[in-house]
């Protein structure tokens, strides 16, 4: 019997951290817990300041998740985060006036992500493909700005806010060979963003010019849904090599698709082309192919558009829970299909010499 993610949490639950008095994973130190047949991985992330006295209570963890039947492997990393004080953000400020579009320093590409509507797995299809990128060798960047909904520190298995080294500037962490940033590292978890559309484009500004993002070969942001402030705030002020729409195969979708596709073009940014998700489904018990919203309707699109297809992803339960538990399929499974159909999609960016 394979080894369940509940069994490896009780086990878990029983060590305590010697920092807070209560266990390990009540006390949110274990993260990014990933199960693959008999091999376990997790993150443990604790206050850096914490490392060495942590690192007996790894060992201990190990051993925990060892000693239960169904597991062959264990590795558990230690990551520190700093407890510093937060920078010193004015981030929600309005916006200031900036002559023409630029890029962050040290950027050489920005890709914008982009869906007409929510749900369609923008988010999902962002972290896979930055996930992808860094895999092939490409240095790269990881921008949510989906603002209403920043999914991309849950995906990414990112937690702790940025440290700022001078009060204004902020270093972005790196997770999965991607370096990443979300308002959702710099405002609590319940905290609603209730901002109105010109401060949401002082963040958006914020976000690409106060985070050191280092040398990149390709920065992706990735967009709220629909066709507001913050798409146009980005089209305007951001030299974009071009935008990628996600949407799910049906008309619904498509429609929406449609009305992104028109904004893009109304602000002259290069449509890159057209990613369909939950393309199609596989029952994982007899193997048989169904298509739950349809197929191909995004490739029939992009056809009657007249713009690349990128490749379509398909429903496969996998692909979310490895997004929620924070470890992006294409960096837990790389070998599966279902990652190489992002990798595949990644590799034909690489292939026209966008990235
Ligand atoms: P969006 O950014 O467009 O709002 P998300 O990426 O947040 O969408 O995806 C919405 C939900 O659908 C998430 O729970 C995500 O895990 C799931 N999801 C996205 N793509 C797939 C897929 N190909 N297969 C299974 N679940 C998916």
């Amino acid at each position: 019997m394979p080894v369940t993610r509940d069994e490896i949490l009780a086990v878990l639950g029983k060590i305590t951290d010697p920092i807070s008095g209560t266990d390990i994973v009540a006390a949110e130190i274990v993260r990014a817990l990933t199960i693959e047949g008999g091999e376990v991985r997790f993150i443990m992330e604790v206050a850096s300041e914490h490392g060495l006295a942590m690192e007996p209570v790894r060992a201990v963890a190990v051993r925990a998740v060892e000693s239960l039947p169904g597991v062959s492997k264990v590795s558990a990393l230690l990551t520190a985060h700093t407890t510093k004080a937060p920078p010193n953000l004015t981030i929600g400020r309005h916006a200031t006036p900036q002559a023409g579009p630029t890029k962050p320093a040290g950027v050489k590409t920005v890709i914008a992500i982009a869906s007409g509507k929510g749900g369609v797995g923008k988010s999902t299809v962002a972290s896979n493909l930055a996930v992808a990128l860094a895999a092939l060798g490409k240095r790269t960047g990881l921008l949510d700005a989906d603002f209403y909904g920043p999914s991309q520190p849950r995906m990414m298995g990112v937690t702790g806010r940025p440290q700022s080294p001078d009060g204004t500037n902020m270093i972005a962490p790196i997770a999965h060979g991607v370096t990443m940033m979300s308002l959702g590292l710099l405002t609590k978890d319940d905290e609603a963003v209730v901002w109105r559309g010109p401060m949401l484009m002082g963040a958006l500004q914020q976000m690409m010019g106060q985070v050191l993002w280092g040398e990149l070969d390709v920065l992706l942001v990735d967009l709220p849904p629909g066709t507001g402030d913050v798409q146009l705030t980005l089209c305007q002020k951001t030299e974009l090599a071009g935008a990628i729409i996600v949407s799910t195969p049906q008309d619904v979708a498509l429609l929406d698709a449609r009305k992104a596709l028109s904004m893009f073009a109304k602000l002259n940014t290069p449509i890159i082309g057209m990613i369909e998700n939950m393309s199609s489904y596989i029952c994982p018990n007899c193997g048989v192919e169904a298509h739950i919203f349809g197929h191909g309707g995004a490739a029939l699109e992009a056809a009657k558009q007249g713009m690349p297809f990128l490749g379509e992803i398909p429903l496969d339960l996998a692909i979310r829970l490895a997004g929620d538990d924070g470890t992006p399929i294409v960096a837990a499974k790389p070998d599966s299909p279902q990652a190489q159909a992002f990798i595949g999609v990644a590799r034909g960016l690489i292939a026209k010499g966008l990235v």
